[in-house]
Parts: C-alpha cells; structure tokens; sequence
C-alpha cells in the first residue's frame, strides 16, 4: 500500500455510537424543534436516541400552513449510518420512500478536456485499500507528464457497479464493503421519519409560531403561537427552513453568503416517469447556465436544473430544461425554487441550535445538506451527553461545523472554477471567478505545480470536509493535467501497474453484487453494521 491509500484508511476511522443508556441527569430537559421538514424530523429521532432516553423531552412543533421544500433526494454514504444507528433496517425504509442506492454522482459536460468530458465520484470501498495507491500514483506520473492513465473511472468498485447497473450490498461471502448512499422521494422520508419518531416517544404539535419571546438574558423564553398559545423548552432547534425563524429573526444571528463563490441561486425541478433503468447513482450534467440532476427512484426520476438568476430567467431555465429532457410537449409541472447559498454565522446561538436549510446551504451539486442536519444533531447529543452547554462547547461547535460547511464549499466551488466550457457568460464567469478560499488557492496552486495535494489534505491545511479519493477523482476527472502535446514515456517505475489487471480485479469484484433492480424488489436484512467509514470531519 502507498503512503497515499494508507492516510485515507489508516486514521479515518470514526467510532460508532456505542448507545450505552446513563443514569445522569440530562442538562436540559425539555427540546423543542421547530419544523417538521426532514431536518426536524432528523433531529428529534436522534434526540430522542440519546443515552437519557425519556428523561429528554423531545417536542416537534410544525405549522400547519408552510409546508416543507419537498426537494433534496440524494445523500452521501453517511444515511447509512444515520439509519443504523436507529436500528432501522434498509428493508423497512427504503421501500417505503421509493428509495434506490447510489454508488456515487456521475459529473457530464463539465469539462470539455479530451477524454474528460465525464467522470464519476465514486463513494469509497474496503477495495479501494486495493486500487487507491495506482490511481495515485499514476495522478502524480501524469502531473509529471508521463503518459499514464489517469482518470478515476477505472479504479474504483463504486464506478463499476453504477456501469453495471449493480446493487452496492455485495452477496455475504464477499468481504469487503462499499460506503454507498441512497436516493428517495423527500417527501415520504420525512413522512417515515416523523412515523419512527412519534413511535419513539417524540412529541408532535401543530401550531405556528408567530413570535419569539426572549427572557432577559437574551435566551428564547417562549413560542407564541398563531391560536394563542404558548409553548416553551428549555432549549430549541430552529429547522424553519430559509425562514430561520428562531436563529435568523429572533436571536438576529448574522448569515455569511456564499453568493461571491457560487453563483446559483434558482432552482427548477420536474418529476417525470421511468425509462427502465434504475443505475445506483446521480448524473450531474451541465447545461448553459447551471447543471441538471438525474436521480432514481424505484417509481420515477426525479430532475432538477439549479442555476444562476443572474445569467438566465426561471422561463428560460424551463424551457433549456425541458428541451434536455425532451419533455417540451409533456403535461408535467414544473416547481420553481430560490436559494441562498451560505450559512449562519453561529449554528449554535444561545439555548437554540440551527439545523437544515435554517442553518446553511451550499448548493446541491454534492447533495451534502441532510449530511450537515444528521452531524449537527449528532454534535448536539454528543454535546448533551457530556453535559457541557457551556460557552467554551458552543464554541468549539460552531467552529467546528462552520470549517465543514466551508470544507465542503470549497469542493462545490472546485466543480464550478476547474470547468473549461465557454458556451455562455455563466461558464466564462465561474472559470474566472477569484473569490476563493485561502486554503482552496492553496490547493489548486499545489496541484498545478505538479506537487502531492495528499500531505496537505491528511493534515487539513486544505481540503477539509472531502478525503483525498474525492479531490484526486475531481481534479483528475475534469483532466486538470499539464497539456498532453507535453507528455513524455513514463519510466520503468511510473508504468508498474496494468490496468488490465485493475480492469481483472474490478471485474471479478463485481461479479459478487447483485442487480441493483432485483435487489430493490426484496431488500433483504442487513447481516452487519457498516465496517467503514471514511473521515470527514
Ligand atoms: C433545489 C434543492 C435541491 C436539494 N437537493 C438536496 C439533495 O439532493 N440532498 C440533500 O441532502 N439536500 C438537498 N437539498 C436540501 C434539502 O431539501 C433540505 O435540507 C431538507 O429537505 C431539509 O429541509 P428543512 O427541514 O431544513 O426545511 P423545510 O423542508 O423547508 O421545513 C421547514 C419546516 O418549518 C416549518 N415552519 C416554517 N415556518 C414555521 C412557523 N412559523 N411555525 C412553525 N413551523 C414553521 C414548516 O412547517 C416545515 O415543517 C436541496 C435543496 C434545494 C433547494
């Protein structure tokens, strides 16, 4: 194994919850969560599964006149363990939220390099241990003009299975695992989560708040509600969604924009019917002004074109969206959606904690939003177990998941500044963007003078919130390399590997997971927790 592979595997594992139950008093007793959108929901079962059991209160109040966005159906790998920590078995969930696996996020068109036109990002597996340290070293080769293959695409399990058409649950006898994720109609998750919820003790009212009272040491005292009525805790979770009721309005929390780093801010979304295919991942295409979602689910697709109002009109937008999907004629509505990309300047403010869309939103491209509730909500149990609601823990909270956020930008950004195409303003404009982060500059400015980005990410100098995989699979899968008129024959030691013998492996692998279609008619039980996780945070 190279130093490389060794320093994705070797300190990144995070430790499971071990869900021991205590006899100690929590340090609050009563959490009120205000929304019922999927964030909400999230956090009162993890609330609710904290080592005081009933001992916390746990209410979740939802208005009856805002609905919830009822977009957002793609994860990253860490649902799994979201779902397992609950003890709730895939085979309950999945079918219930029309939910399919995915193996990673395919990018099309966001390059115009030869032999880059699209690449995958794969989700990690044990296999990788296998595969990481060739496609590694061939990068850093390649950046030194050696000819070698470099693109992500044939050295990862994940992109075979999401070929294939597989399911990334391999058959028992097979031991190494794959760290995938999920797709899932939004709507029938929340509507299951607030199910397992209320059967685990969660508290639900209906009631809109219509103020905030403050007790004078700042702290949120009380909700009032539109019918009158009061309700108070003594701590509260903000899940309102863009409206941050409780964070934003109420305690005045400052919101950092990332509007100068990502210009999208519009979103218009189409369901429309099947095609046969049900691949395990996302395809993230480009078009003019902005990219559009593919994403699967057993009963339908799910689409989404996210842009830039500054470069095109929500009709425009339909319209090139439509035409993509050779849906101009079809009678499907359209929903049309505006965000803000940014966060809250302090996620923790006070006796109240913000969460979901109330708390920060980068843009969709990596589908990184329910990663951020189900953290936030973990960092918040964690904080109550340990009975520290001091300033020195909210501190260290917001610092913490105010780096991630920023991490986790950074690498949306990277998407957006690395594409080549110059069909449009909007193209032109986020290859020229400047408005980047110090430690982003420092990254691409290592790269680009052919030097190992993995030291600096390992130690989190830069590229915090992605692993090492996922910023060589971006960077070499747009072909961020030096020209290929340069190239030069690699020596002895460059050309060791063969790929025919990666493309064997892979192949072979492979034959152990099942098809991802008849896999999903009868999931069956899981027969062990997650044995990998890969470091984020
Ligand atoms: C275009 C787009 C695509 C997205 N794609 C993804 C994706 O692929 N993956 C991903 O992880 N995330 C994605 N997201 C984000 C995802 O949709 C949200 O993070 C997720 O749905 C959680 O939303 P929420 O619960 O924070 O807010 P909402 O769903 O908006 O819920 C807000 C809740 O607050 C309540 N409320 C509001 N006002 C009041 C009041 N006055 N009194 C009482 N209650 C109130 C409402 O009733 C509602 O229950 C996407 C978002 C957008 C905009």
């Amino acid at each position: 194994m190279s130093e490389a592979t060794a320093t994705v595997f070797n300190h990144n594992v995070v430790a499971q919850r071990p869900g021991a139950r205590t006899d100690a008093e929590p340090p609050v007793r009563h959490i009120v969560v205000v929304g019922g959108g999927t964030a909400g929901w999230m956090t009162a079962l993890l609330l609710a599964n904290s080592a005081y059991g009933a001992r916390l209160k746990v209410t979740v109040l939802e208005s009856p006149q805002v609905g919830v966005i009822g977009v957002g159906e793609g994860s990253t790998p860490w649902l799994r363990g979201f779902f397992e920590s609950l003890g709730i078995e895939e085979a309950e969930w999945m079918p219930e939220c029309h939910a399919t696996y995915k193996a990673g996020i395919s990018f099309d068109g966001w390059s115009t390099r030869p032999g880059h036109e699209g690449y995958f990002h794969a989700f990690a597996s044990m296999l990788d241990n296998m595969t990481m340290a060739p496609f590694i070293d061939n990068v850093h080769a390649r950046l030194d003009r050696a000819d070698v293959y470099a693109h992500p695409d044939r050295f990862f399990i994940s992109a075979r299975l999401a070929r294939d058409c597989k399911a990334p649950r391999p058959q028992e006898s097979f031991p190494f695992d794959v760290w995938y994720g999920f797709h899932f109609d939004s709507v029938l998750l929340g509507r299951f989560l607030q199910k397992k919820a209320v059967q685990r003790g969660v508290q639900h009212i209906a009631g809109h708040v219509v103020d905030v009272q403050r007790s004078e040491t700042g702290d949120i005292a009380s909700l009032t509600l539109k019918d009158g009525g009061t309700l108070a805790g003594d701590f509260y979770v903000d899940c309102t969604g863009f409206a941050s009721l409780l964070t934003g309005k109420a305690l005045g929390t400052p919101f950092v924009s990332f509007k100068d780093n990502l210009f999208n801010d519009a979103a218009v979304a189409i369901q429309a019917p099947h095609d046969g295919a049900i691949m395990p991942k996302t395809i993230s295409t480009a078009l003019r002004h902005g990219w559009v979602w593919k994403i699967p689910l057993t009963t339908r697709y799910g689409y989404g074109y996210v842009y830039s109002s500054d470069f095109c009109t929500p009709e425009n937008a339909e319209k090139e969206l439509r035409g993509h999907l050779g849906l101009l004629d079809a009678d499907i509505p359209a929903r049309h959606l505006k965000f803000r990309p940014g966060r809250s300047a302090q996620p923790w403010n006070r006796n109240c904690v913000a969460n979901g869309l109330a708390q920060s939103f980068i843009e969709p491209l990596e589908a990184t939003t329910l990663l951020f509730v189900q953290r936030t909500a973990e960092m918040l149990v964690a904080a109550l177990e340990k009975g520290d609601m001091g300033e020195a823990a909210r501190k260290q909270f917001n610092d913490t998941l105010n780096a991630r956020v920023e991490g986790t930008r950074d690498y949306i950004v990277t998407h957006f500044k690395t594409n080549t195409r110059t069909d449009t303003d909007y193209w032109r404009a986020n290859a020229a963007n400047t408005n980047l982060s110090a430690p982003l500059q420092q990254l691409l400015r290592t790269w680009l003078a052919s030097k190992p980005i993995t030291a600096g990410i390992a130690k989190g100098t830069f590229g915090r919130g992605y692993p090492i995989m996922s910023w060589y699979s971006l960077l070499a899968g747009v072909g961020l390399f030096p020209d290929h008129r340069e190239m030069r024959a690699p020596t002895r030691q460059e050309a060791r590997y063969s790929m025919a013998e990666i493309d064997t492996l892979l192949d072979r692998s492979a034959m152990n997971f099942p098809d991802h279609r008849e896999f999903l008619r009868a999931i069956p039980p899981k027969p062990k927790p997650s044995s990998l996780q890969v470091y984020f945070w």
